[in-house]
């Protein structure tokens, strides 16, 4: 398959070409847009406009755009009223036919209305990484303190069985 071929039906090609999702941010290089599928409120997805499977595809320009998009998809998470935000997402026409599970939990959170605590940064860079779609998306997810019971190791936490270290 061709690049070309890929990105034809990649659905992150369709958000970069304006189908789907609106976008929260955008430069040169990068958009961003609010997941349909939050895991926490304000999660949000930094997508390059180039389709490459990797970060490690990312050129030099790209490279510094990157920085530039993750700090201001920051600033707009930080800036969004995240109850309208949601929903208004309950009611897009595109995601009628979706489950609205995530969106509905998300909007029961007691910790909705907060500013994020802190964040979880990071892209599933590959299959045996758990990447599902093959166009790179960089994962910006805030967390708030209470929004699991041990937040300890964080992302060491993908491999349970050996997330815990000893070390406080
Ligand atoms: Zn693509």
């Amino acid at each position: 398959m061709t690049d070309s071929e890929s990105a034809q039906d990649c659905y992150f090609c369709r958000v970069i070409r304006g189908e789907t999702d609106p976008f929260m941010f955008e430069n040169a290089s990068f958009v961003g847009v609010f997941d349909t599928h939050p895991v926490n409120p304000g999660h949000a997805l930094l997508i390059p406009k180039r389709h490459v499977l990797s970060i490690f595809d990312l050129d030099d320009a790209e490279q510094a755009d990157y920085f530039d998009a993750l700090r201001g998809v920051r600033r707009v998470i930080e800036a969004t009223d995240l109850r309208g935000l949601y929903q208004e997402m309950l009611g897009r026409d595109y995601l009628r036919d979706r489950p609205k599970d995530q969106i509905e939990t998300v909007l029961g959170l007691d910790f909705l209305a907060r500013r994020p605590d802190a964040y979880t940064v990071g892209n599933n860079d590959g299959r045996a990484a758990g990447r599902s779609i093959d166009h790179l998306h960089v994962i910006v997810l805030p967390r708030y303190h209470g929004d699991v019971e041990n937040p300890k190791g964080g992302i060491r936490n993908v491999i349970p069985e050996r997330a815990s270290y000893p070390r406080r």
